[in-house]
């Protein structure tokens, strides 16, 4: 539904919250921050750098024992240090989760962007380079994070259109 929202499935999935820290770069949207803060991480704000995102130094400096992800931003559409950044989450082995809000559609090295990290999330608000109106999108590397951040997302419901989700009398059973 938002960029936002995609963001809190993100670290819903990846099983961040309570108790854990989550580093973010000082030059971002409030909404990084907000999701972080809504699933009951601590946020921590590090320095960017020329490319205007997260300094791999900065980074480095900020992780600690109860790190357990980072999440980058392609501000103003230029991509964040991917190469440095993702091999820093790789060598201390934390989650790297790419917020791709203001990166839809661009690349680093011919990757797309958010296809980097673990999780890499869209806003597709009217003020971003592609628009819904509102809405959001979250894509996922593995499988089973998918299942968690698909469950998460919408309540748990199973969408097997084998079991049963909801009945109506006058229409009979409807399956969803
Ligand atoms: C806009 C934005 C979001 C939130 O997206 P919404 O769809 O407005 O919830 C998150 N992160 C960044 C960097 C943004 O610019």
């Amino acid at each position: 539904s938002s960029g936002t929202a995609a963001l809190r499935v993100a670290l819903a999935a990846l099983g961040i919250g309570y108790g854990d820290e989550v580093i973010t770069q000082s030059f971002t949207f409030v909404a990084t921050v907000e999701a972080i803060i809504e699933a009951g991480a601590t946020p921590v704000c590090v320095d960017i750098d020329t490319t205007l995102n997260m300094d791999p130094k900065s980074l480095t400096k900020a992780i600690t024992s109860n790190t357990k992800g980072v999440i980058v931003v392609h501000m103003l559409g230029t991509p964040a240090r991917l190469v440095e950044i993702s091999q820093i989450c790789r060598n201390h082995n934390i989650f790297l989760i790419e917020d791709t809000a203001w990166g839809c559609g661009g690349s680093l090295l011919g990757k797309p962007l958010g296809t980097w990290g673990d999780v890499g999330t869209y806003s597709f608000d009217f003020a971003k380079t592609m628009t819904t109106g509102e809405g959001g999108m979250v894509v996922f590397q593995s499988e089973e994070v998918f299942k968690k951040g698909k469950a998460w997302h919408d309540h748990g419901h199973e969408n097997n259109p084998d079991v049963q989700r909801c009945e109506d009398s006058k229409i009979g059973r409807a399956h969803v």
